[in-house]
């Protein structure tokens, strides 16, 4: 059993998982990274054979894809508790010295944007304004060449502190979590009372250029449905684009259900009961979220159907664990070890070599909708949002 650091008596590694048909296995966190771990490098005879997407090239996978941007998980711990992530009681944290530090984080982002294309970097978590650091590893990945987008997803407590710091080390874009305006119903969800604060860090975030502000709100049935429409009014009142993301499966109670999810189609027609949406005739390219235009536009809100329009054909992602771990989808239930090899001294073009591996075996849909589906053992809060 993976070690678990004090003071939490929950861990997902060891949990079981229960899915949409009831049944359950077992598999602890430890198995995975013994199996990953175990891949071995490529032969370096190999390295002059042009494979195409190995030893040399960018991160593509069987099906053709190819990964360009990288989502990077900087702590697994938060300062909330929303009910569809995290239980109220924590989970066990990964112990400091599984974390990758500041450094290993800035080189693993460094090789994937000078050896291995990608173009876009959002960091998150758990929640990164916890982690101290922050503000150097952002300007370590925009003082990259080529450089990079880059941005960061976050609840937006404590965003008022260091909002101008970000902009000053080159943050480009921020998105906070935002889904009740209520605050009785935002201390149900989150288990904190700090909706004043995420207000506030909104606010900052717009005032020190952080722009496009985005806002992503979660629904729940029961409780934050009446909230789609005041949420609305709330982002076009202030210039803050909106998008709802369908729950899906990765809360670490493993309660979701799709009997129990509320559908994109359902979403739309809230807001179409209090506005006029049309289609964003816009490109869409690889972004997740469908686009309308509110009442004739210019303002859009936008749904990420993540299980009911699943995007994965035009999935460009890759993520990287705050313990170093390349996962190649949301939903994957295998790693790639890059933590371990980089600490017994592995040069960059091997651990590119092993992303680039990681990245081969990426599967065509993350098959949410298949009976066989199994939802992986790290939450939403441990993989990276
Ligand atoms: N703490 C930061 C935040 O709140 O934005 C970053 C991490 S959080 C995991 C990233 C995003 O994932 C948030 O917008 C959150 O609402 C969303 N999220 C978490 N669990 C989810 C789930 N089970 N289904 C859909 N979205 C989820």
């Amino acid at each position: 059993m993976r070690s678990r650091s004090s003071g939490s008596s929950r861990s997902y590694g060891d949990s079981l998982q229960p899915t949409e048909q009831g049944r359950r296995s077992v598999v602890p966190a430890n198995y995975i990274r013994a199996v990953t771990s175990a891949v071995p490098l490529p032969d370096p005879q190999l390295r002059a054979v042009p494979v195409a997407g190995l030893a040399s090239g960018g991160l593509v996978d069987r099906h053709g894809r190819v990964a360009t941007d990288l989502r990077v998980s900087l702590t697994d711990r938060c300062n909330l508790r929303c009910t569809y992530c995290m239980p109220e009681e924590g989970l066990a944290w990964l112990p400091k010295v599984e974390v990758l530090t500041d450094d290993e984080v800035a080189r693993l982002v460094r090789i994937g944007v000078e050896q291995l294309g990608i173009r876009e970097v959002r960091f998150t978590g758990g929640e990164p304004l916890l982690r101290p650091g922050l503000v150097g590893i952002v300007a370590a990945a925009t003082g990259l060449a080529p450089r990079p987008e880059v941005s960061l997803t976050t609840n937006g407590v404590g965003l008022t502190r260091v909002a101008p710091a970000l902009a000053a080390a080159g943050l480009d874009r921020i998105n906070v979590s935002l889904d009740t305006l209520d605050p009785g119903r935002f201390q149900q969800l989150t288990h904190r009372n700090r909706l004043d604060d995420v207000l506030a860090g909104l606010r900052a975030a717009a005032d020190a250029g952080l722009t496009p502000v985005k806002v992503n709100a979660v629904l729940m049935r029961g409780l934050n449905e009446a909230d789609a429409v005041p949420l609305l009014e709330f982002c076009l009142e202030h210039g803050y684009q909106l998008r709802f993301i369908e729950q899906m499966p990765l809360d670490a109670n493993h309660a979701w259900t799709r009997q129990n999810m509320i559908i994109a189609e359902e979403i739309l027609e809230r807001l179409t009961a209090a506005h006029t949406l049309t289609p964003d005739t816009e490109e869409r390219g690889s972004a997740p979220a469908e686009r309308w235009l509110v009442d004739g536009g210019p303002a859009t809100v936008g749904v990420i159907a993540s299980v009911t329009r699943a995007f994965c054909g035009a999935c460009d992602r890759t993520r990287l664990t705050a313990d170093g771990q390349v996962r190649n989808c949301l939903f994957a239930r295998e790693e790639s070890d890059l933590r371990t090899p980089m600490r017994e001294g592995a040069t960059d073009e091997e651990l590119a070599d092993r992303w680039r591996i990681a990245t081969l075996s990426k599967l065509p849909g993350h098959g949410i909708d298949d009976p066989s589906f199994l939802q992986p053992a790290r939450p939403m809060s441990a993989i990276g949002g």
